[in-house]
């Protein structure tokens, strides 16, 4: 049984909620799957959440990568030493940060200021 602590799973919460309303928007017309979740997480979203393939590969590097993260506390992505994304999945998560970050906001979700985190 997998535990994540609190703020890990608040920024869990935010990662998928990013990159959910990303492929919403982006990739509405893929074929897109229902995505396993760690449990602690997958009860948050009531509704499946399904994401493309890419995104949910996307997803899946993300929550790993915060999963084993060693800084206590978190600092904001881009003023991390470490830098722990491949360069790939790096690149796609500040594209998917910078869309939905604006859209969310543009939706009044201004919660999301205090943890735009990457
Ligand atoms: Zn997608």
């Amino acid at each position: 049984m997998e535990q994540f602590t609190k703020t890990q799973l608040k920024d869990l919460r935010v990662l998928t909620d990013f990159v959910r309303t990303y492929c919403n928007a982006r990739h509405a017309t893929t074929e897109r799957h229902s995505c396993e979740l760690p449990s602690q997480l997958a009860r948050h979203y009531r509704a499946d959440l399904k994401l493309c393939p890419e995104c949910a590969g996307l997803l899946a590097h993300g929550i790993s990568k915060r999963r084993t993260c060693p800084l206590e506390p978190k600092p904001a992505c881009k003023e991390c030493r470490i830098h722990c994304y491949g360069k790939e999945y790096r690149a796609k998560i500040r594209e998917v940060m910078a869309f939905s970050g604006r859209r969310l906001l543009l939706r009044g979700r201004l919660d999301y200021l205090w943890h735009y985190f990457f």
